[in-house]
């Protein structure tokens, strides 16, 4: 997964980072156990003092065995897929460790085994800012704690429970010891996040502001610019089509001039809704500057992006103005050019186009012009 913008994004990276580190840990983890348990039976039949090793042992050896490979598999199975979120991830990760270490404590019947893992996973899940995860954790250890005391209780003789009352009560405080820490380191990075999501999510906000024309709420004219620099770039790489278009409103001057400034930004302002409503993620719209507008499309062969531009040219001599009398209308003049020319930097792509938007100011304003068509007319011209 890569970083991305916003800060809930990142948090996501980190916690990504963190939980294939944790992948990475439970499968030394696993091997290590494995080889113990194998090591075990091994011990087990080579040395005569020790119990004779029952067929029993060998099921439960296979058992705990199962259980680990499975709890390591569905992690890995729930890590690699998309369609399950980063929270069950981070959830599948603490679950398949208490699954590893659990087992091992089946194998054993010592519960030291248990208890660190339990351990682990209540650090493990303040890492991934999972609250509810250390309470469930801490709140089963308790319950399997009082279930061992009761079994002991009831099982062995006075003697032994003394002692085991010690042990269960050093047990119930370490654990309880570990669940504080966790809590804490709960808090500490909760601490950290809130900063991380309020400093990224700060950061976008700002790089939106800076990329977004304030009047028309276009892209800006940089902005614009990165955008037709990464067309041309896909051009080049995979051939897909490229168009760029320059708008100008017609006699704008004479709308500053006659009816005041603010009706003038009215105006633009009218302009770009009317743009807006082409634009998606192919369609780019950016204020080149005053009432001057760049348009990239990506993906459009150059029929496509002059019917889109007509239908445009259309719609804006359709609005209407509360300022204006009924028979005046204001158009705007448009030239746009086709890449197909390798060696051409993004300057001299635009450059196309605005001569040919010159061409539409100089042949009557109001209409549409393809750069091929004039160089077309220019060769038959000096021909
Ligand atoms: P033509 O048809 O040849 O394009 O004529 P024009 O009058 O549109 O062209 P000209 O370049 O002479 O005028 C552009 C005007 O746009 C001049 C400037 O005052 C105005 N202008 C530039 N930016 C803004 C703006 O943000 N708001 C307003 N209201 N006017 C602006
Ligand atoms: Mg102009
Ligand atoms: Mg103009």
């Amino acid at each position: 997964m890569e970083k991305k913008g916003t800060g809930a994004e990142h948090v996501s990276y980190r916690h990504n980072v963190f939980r294939n580190k944790m992948l990475g840990f439970e499968k030394i983890l696993f091997i290590i156990m494995v080889s113990v348990n194998i090591l075990y039976i091994i011990v087990s039949f080579a040395d005569k003092n020790l119990p004779a090793i029952m067929t029993e042992d060998i099921i439960r050896l296979i058992s705990v065995t199962v259980v680990q490979i499975i709890s390591c598999c569905s992690f890995r199975m729930i890590n690699s897929r998309d369609n399950f979120s980063n929270e069950t991830k981070n959830r599948m990760c603490c679950i398949s460790l208490v699954g590893l270490f659990a087992a091992e404590e089946l194998l054993f019947y010592f519960c030291e085994p248990l208890w660190v893992g339990t351990a682990v996973v209540m650090v493990i899940s303040s890492f991934f800012n999972d609250r509810k995860t250390i309470f469930v954790i801490y709140a089963t250890s308790i319950a399997v704690w009082i279930a061992s005391a009761f079994m002991y209780n009831y099982g062995v003789t006075s003697a032994v429970k003394a002692l085991d009352v010690r042990d269960f009560t050093a047990t119930f405080l370490l654990i309880s010891c570990v669940f504080a820490i966790s809590v804490i380191l709960y808090n500490f990075n909760k601490l950290q996040v809130e900063d991380v999501v309020e400093y990224y999510d700060g950061e976008k906000k700002l790089q939106e502001k800076l990329s977004t024309d304030y009047l028309t709420q276009l892209h800006t004219r940089f902005s614009i610019y990165e955008n037709i620099k990464q067309a041309m770039h896909d051009y080049y790489f995979s051939g897909k089509d490229v168009c760029v278009a320059m708008l100008d409103i017609d006699f704008f001057k004479k709308v500053n001039d006659t009816y005041g400034h603010d009706k003038g930004d009215m105006v633009l302002r009218t302009l770009s809704r009317v743009i807006s409503q082409y634009t998606d993620d192919t369609i780019h719209a950016g204020r080149y500057g005053g009432e001057e507008f760049l348009i990239l499309f990506s993906g459009y062969t150059r029929k496509q992006a002059g019917k889109i531009l007509e239908g445009m040219l259309t719609n804006f001599r359709n609005q209407e103005y509360d300022f204006l009398p009924e028979d005046v209308i204001i158009t705007f003049s448009a030239g746009f050019t086709y890449l197909d020319n390798k060696n051409m930097d993004v300057e001299g792509f635009i450059k196309c186009a605005d001569e040919a938007l010159y061409y539409s100011k100089e042949h009557g304003r109001n209409q549409i012009t393809y750069y091929n068509d004039l160089k077309l007319r220019d060769m038959q011209v000096n021909r």
